[in-house]
């Protein structure tokens, strides 16, 4: 039987993956494609991305379903299809799964804002939260992340939904923070403090930070959170700020200086760490040899 993954987080390091989105428009993804669908269109190609991150010796892979909710897949008339796009990615990661390592649903933002700056319900977010997190269910993913909250109102929602559904699988949910003058903030406006308080109470088992920062923001950000919440860590920090040469968005870290601070991130407190936006393969393989005396 796999190891019970809450265990494992209480024993040692956890390595997630790295970044899906940069990987997929080097293999060829337009800027107007739905990424979800190239889970049944392209699957050998999101199978070989799970592929590159176990072998570079992540013991999670998140699927290819954030943005797998019917409100976000809606913006591109998919909606019918969710159940069909979040199944499909769920069975591309387990097909290339490994012994004891974890295959996570992955739950993105929706896209749409609460009042007064949209006019998205808290009930429609949390009916279309509740039919990702049924699908991700239903083909067997081991855990769920919730990530890149920028609204705690909304998280909160997806939080909700998963609770609702099922007490027993592991959730993380981490949101995505600016470092402002005065300190960090959602887009939303919502500290670090008030985030983890009420993630805390709402039945999260891991709470963190994602995107955004690149990871000496981070560190900043990981040190200040540990004061104030005994629930696990996971931050997953961007390949440094990116920057846009010739058109394209680019990163400039290197693999090297990632893992170095990655390695910080784990020494101030995080137990789970990965990478977001610009991180690939290669990021997770730097990070996991200087992690290696901790996994
Ligand atoms: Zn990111």
């Amino acid at each position: 039987m796999k190891r019970d993954f809450l265990q494992l987080v209480s024993e040692r390091t956890v390595l997630f993956d790295g970044g899906m989105g940069s990987m997929l428009i080097d293999a060829g993804m337009k800027p107007d494609e739905c990424p979800e669908l190239w889970n049944v269109e392209k699957g050998s190609i999101i199978k070989d991305i799970h592929r590159l991150y176990f072998d570079a010796g992540a013991d999670v892979v998140l699927t290819n379903t954030f943005g797998g909710t019917e409100i976000k897949l809606g913006t591109r008339a998919l909606e019918k299809r969710a159940e069909e796009l979040n199944k499909a990615a769920v069975r591309n990661a387990r097909s290339v799964c490994k012994t004891n390592r974890y295959v996570a649903g992955d739950i993105g933002p929706t896209g749409k804002f609460l009042s007064p700056v949209g006019d998205i319900t808290e009930a429609e977010l949390y009916q279309s939260f509740s039919r990702q997190t049924e699908a991700l269910l239903q083909e067997g993913v081991d855990i769920i992340v919730i990530e890149t909250m920028y609204d705690l109102r909304e998280a909160l929602q997806a939080v909700k939904a998963v609770r609702d559904i099922t007490s027993s699988i592991p959730l993380i949910t981490t949101m995505t923070f600016d470092k402002k003058k005065r300190g960090f903030f959602t887009l939303m406006g919502d500290t670090p403090e008030k985030c983890f308080s009420a993630l805390e109470s709402s039945g999260v088992n891991i709470v963190g930070a994602n995107c955004t920062l690149e990871s000496k923001d981070m560190l900043e950000l990981c040190r200040l959170v540990r004061e104030k919440t005994p629930l696990p860590l996971s931050f997953q920090p961007n390949a440094g700020q990116p920057a846009v040469r010739d058109g394209k968005v680019t990163y400039p870290q290197t693999p090297k200086e990632f893992a170095a601070d990655i390695v910080q991130l784990v020494e101030v407190g995080a137990s789970i760490v990965g990478g977001c936006c610009g991180t690939t393969p290669e990021f997770i393989s730097a990070a996991w040899e200087a992690l290696r005396k901790r996994i």
